[in-house]
């Protein structure tokens, strides 16, 4: 039956997309030509490979994971096609779960790790089906063929096929090309396929960042001529984003890819005029760089800390003219100023408030930090959020040379397990002769 429809969509050309009306002949790499050994993909993945195989079905790796291996990177996770449906993958594995509502894919774990197994896919969405008068289906647009499945998918070297049956690479849109000379170009036209998904406008950023490879011109100028969908994207979506920006141990790049396709005023709309005073800008370069080399060294990083560099520049501003506006002190100010600038944020990326608290425990212990007395400074110590607001201090004091680096070198002294230390310091500190205070004019970042 699968076959006379699929004979049917030949002949009448069934569909609109642009990619239903190609008929491509794919470039097969041989094993021989290529540096996929199977001795680098997980065991996981292999059995789930052999096992569909086994049952008469196709299988490949697809994705990320292909293109991490051809280049010679250890892929995070391994994706795999295949034609059998959801219910077909979950009867081979026990250790199985249908997932997805619109379009549903088979997690099968193998303790800590799920392969993600998902049915070729066409490139419309269900609402799509064609039907006859009677209602029979003439085409199910949820699943396709391997050629459908390319052609949804976002760029061209993520569009690589690894043929469990023979070794082979398959590649429907000159992706190995673009890897080769290092591109990321857009499947189809970019600004069609930006518009059905802006969330691969920052997919491309993510991609060239973490790689680095070169978007190519015309899927880089849409991406600054469709800009303004990522506000679309929602909320938790972009949210996910941003983890994966953070995580990905190429943070930097990307952020700085974000700032020159003027993303970053879109994702933060405050965040980018706070970096027009050079001090924020360092200090948010800083908490990047510093941040990748957690990563590289597998150090685990914590992303609420990143939110809280990237929106710490808008909140001292927003302080600092509630101050000018109003008859609350510093404190007062500091925490109306954290509110409005969550609040403000969440709207666009959902933050959980579990990021939040500590987001707002990293700023609060700033202030505490620098006016706490002598009786406060164990507290502080021993707060669960100490360690983050203590780094969060340093960088801020390293990007604004002089004015915090007395305060964070009394920090860094005061941590020292030693009684004596600590209660020469909290004299040095605190039983210093009273002056009046000045007033600050420059602000730290
Ligand atoms: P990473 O190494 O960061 O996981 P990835 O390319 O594998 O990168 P995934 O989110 O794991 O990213 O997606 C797996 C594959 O699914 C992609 O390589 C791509 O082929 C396809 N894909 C993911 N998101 C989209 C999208 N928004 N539009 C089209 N295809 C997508
Ligand atoms: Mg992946």
């Amino acid at each position: 039956m699968r076959k006379v429809i699929n004979i049917f969509q030949r002949v009448f050309n069934f569909g609109s997309s642009p990619a239903s009306k190609r008929v491509h002949q794919p470039t097969i790499i041989p094993r021989q030509q290529h540096c996929i050994s199977r001795q680098h993909i997980s065991p996981a993945a292999l059995k789930v490979l052999y096992r569909l195989n086994k049952a008469g079905y196709a299988a490949y790796l697809v994705g990320g994971g292909v293109r991490d291996l051809l280049l010679g990177y250890i892929p995070k996770d391994f994706d795999v096609v295949t034609d059998a449906h959801p219910e077909q993958i979950q009867k081979l594995f026990g250790n199985s779960y249908i997932i997805g509502r619109r379009f549903r894919l088979v997690h099968v774990r193998f303790g800590r790790e799920t392969i993600e197994v998902a049915t070729f896919r066409s490139s419309q969405d269900s609402a799509a089906r064609v039907k006859t008068k009677q209602g029979v289906i003439l085409r199910d647009n949820v699943y396709g063929t391997l050629e459908d499945d390319v052609w949804r998918r976002d760029f061209t070297v993520n569009a690589l096929y690894y043929n469990i049956e023979d070794f082979s690479v398959i590649d429907f849109t000159n992706g190995m090309e673009d890897l080769k000379t290092r591109h990321i170009r857009v499947i189809g036209d970019p600004d069609a396929r930006y518009r059905e998904d802006p969330a691969r406008m920052l997919r491309a950023i993510r991609l060239a960042g973490k790689l680095n490879f070169e978007i190519d011109k015309p899927s880089a100028d849409l991406i600054r001529k469709n800009r303004e969908l990522i506000a679309h994207i929602p909320p938790a979506r972009l949210f996910d984003k941003m983890l994966k920006i953070f995580h990905s141990g190429r943070s930097f790049e990307i952020y700085k890819l974000l700032r020159e396709y003027q993303l970053l005023g879109i994702l933060f709309p405050k965040v980018e005029h706070s970096l027009l005073d050079s001090n924020f800008d360092t200090f948010v370069e800083k908490a990047f760089i510093n941040s990748d080399e957690r990563v590289r060294e597998e150090k685990g990083i914590n992303s609420a800390f990143l939110f809280a560099v990237l929106l710490w520049g808008p909140v001292l501003l927003d302080q600092q003219s509630i101050l000018e506006s109003g008859d609350s002190n510093e404190y007062q100010a500091l925490y109306c100023a954290m509110s409005d600038v969550l609040s403000e944020q969440i709207k666009l990326i959902s933050i959980p408030r579990k990021f939040t608290t500590v987001i707002r425990e990293i700023w609060s212990l700033q202030y505490h930090l620098q006016h706490a007395r002598a009786k406060r400074v164990f507290k502080i110590l021993h707060h669960p959020r100490f360690r983050a607001a203590y780094d969060f201090l340093l960088l801020r004091a390293e990007a604004h040379e002089g004015e915090l680096t007395e305060l964070s070198q009394w920090w860094t002294e005061f941590q020292e397990d030693d009684k004596e230390l600590r209660d020469t310091l909290i004299k040095q500190r605190f039983e210093k002769p009273k002056t009046p205070r000045k007033r600050r004019r420059k602000r730290a970042p």
